[in-house]
């Protein structure tokens, strides 16, 4: 009851309002390009049939690489056989038509094994359609030990290569069985074809489409290019129902409509591939950021400060210096003392804050330890160094006051880099020594590097 509840039936609608307007949209036009053209070339079905073939061995490939990735889809299986299958099948149907290479009208067609090999692709998509329904309705229950794997595994394969055996055994190419579906002269379908099999195959499909939409729910784009490639087949059987002859253009549309079914299924795996890929972006740069950076402050963190430095090292030049400076709050264990670690944590992240609103384009402020920052200013000289350095102090020790419970001040040490012969390691070995002669001479100030 509660499943019947829950069914997206407005989306059920959506979905057969847009089925019906291609498929009336579709119709036309096709109609309309057959009214046009009194004559088709003789190679035009066989192109679009090769057309065809193309597209579902690519989507075979697809499927069968989907499922190497994620062993999980293993219902992606049974729809990688179907495609294939339908390939081998398409293939033999072009050899039927032998003469097409030669872009000659068919005078040698065999005709009934086309329609042979078509009848038998459309039981092997529909079932194994069906089973792909299965496999994802019961993707999350304990299918998916090896031994499982393998044995539906080869249930899929081994269900296409039985189809794919018994259309060689019916087809002209084995005499001891036969299926006469169409006659090669005249090309009048049999009683058989007519009354049957045409109705059986709308059924199977009819059948496979039902449990697609109860097992699925109408849950993604995929089932849903999965729906329209149902009905499609539906309405192609549908449109084939009254043709008496294997000549006309029914089968033209036919095709049209299989072919537009399968682009759709390959364009909405291609979206699936890019959703994927922009995904696997975005986790890449969240992770890669999150490598980068020190999680308290936002700052950037030690290690990515010093391999910035090496790098920009390679570029000082007396034209284009580099400064670096080094700051270390005041007597923080105090402030951590008094108030804890939690606000202590509070004072870090207020300064870096300040740190992080000075820094313009060029520039970078990091974390270099606990209550120690290092800033990188390339194409900076001494005396811009200092008073960036000073204006920071400034701000650290102004507005503490009426953010922190007491005024925080800090130590900054500058060192200016002209020549790139020396190496991150010295730059910050200098900034780090002006910085404590700052604390030596009382703190809360800025000292620049001498020899
Ligand atoms: P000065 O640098 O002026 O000589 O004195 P100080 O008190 O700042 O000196 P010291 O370097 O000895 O103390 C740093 C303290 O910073 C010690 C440590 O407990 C604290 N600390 C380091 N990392 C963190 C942190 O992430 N959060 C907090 N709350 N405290 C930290
Ligand atoms: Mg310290
Ligand atoms: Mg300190």
């Amino acid at each position: 009851m509660t499943g019947i509840k829950l069914f997206p039936f407005n989306r059920l609608l959506l979905f057969f309002g847009i089925a019906l307007f291609s498929i009336g949209l579709l119709h036309l036009f096709s109609s309309q390009v057959i009214y046009r053209i009194p004559t088709m070339s003789p190679v035009l079905f066989p192109a679009i049939t090769l057309f065809l073939m193309i597209f579902h061995i690519m989507i075979a490939c697809f499927m069968v690489m989907k499922y190497l990735c994620d062993k999980h889809r293993l219902y992606l299986m049974a729809i990688a056989c179907a495609f294939a299958g339908s390939t081998v099948l398409m293939l033999g149907t072009l050899i039927s038509y032998s003469d097409w290479l030669l872009c000659a009208s068919p005078t040698h067609a065999r005709y009934n094994d086309a329609i042979l090999y078509y009848f038998f692709r459309n039981i092997l998509m529909s079932i194994l359609f069906t089973a792909s329904i299965f496999l994802y309705r019961y993707r999350h229950s304990n299918i998916h030990s090896r031994r499982n794997h393998i044995v539906i595994l080869s249930l899929c394969i081994g269900f296409t290569l039985f189809i794919l055996c018994l259309s060689w055994l019916y087809s002209s190419h084995y005499n001891g069985m036969t299926l006469y579906l169409i006659d090669n002269l005249t090309q009048l379908f049999s009683p058989l074809w007519h009354q049957y099999l045409i109705g059986g195959m709308i059924f199977i499909w009819c059948v496979t489409l039902t449990f697609m939409l109860v097992m699925t729910r109408m849950r993604n784009i995929f089932w849903f290019s999965g729906y329209l490639f149902c009905v499609f087949y539906i309405f192609t059987l549908i449109l084939l129902l009254p043709s008496v002859s294997i000549t006309g253009y029914t089968w033209y549309q036919a095709r049209l409509f299989e072919t537009v079914a399968t682009l759709f299924l390959i364009f909405v795996l291609l979206c699936d591939v890019f959703t994927l890929y922009k995904e696997s972006n975005s986790r890449y740069l969240r992770s890669y950021q999150n490598s980068i950076r020190d999680t308290m402050t936002g700052l950037f963190n030690r290690s990515f400060f010093y391999d910035s430095l090496k790098n920009q090292m390679a570029h000082v030049s007396p034209d284009a210096p580099l400064s670096v400076i080094v700051c270390d709050l005041d007597h923080f264990k105090r402030i951590n003392d008094r108030y804890g670690h939690l606000q202590g944590d509070k004072v870090i992240q207020f300064v870096a804050e300040i740190l992080q609103d000075t820094m313009s384009q060029g520039s970078m402020a990091a974390r270099i330890g606990g209550e120690e920052f290092a800033l990188l200013l390339s194409h900076t000289d001494a005396s811009t160094a200092h008073s960036i350095a000073e204006q920071i102090r400034e701000t650290v020790s102004e507005s503490s006051h009426e953010h922190l419970p007491e005024q925080v001040t800090i130590s900054m040490g500058v060192y200016t880099a002209t020549q790139p012969q020396a190496t991150h390691e010295v730059c910050v070995q200098r900034a780090d020594e002006a910085m404590y002669q700052a604390k030596e001479s009382g703190r809360n100030r800025v000292v620049l590097w001498k020899e």
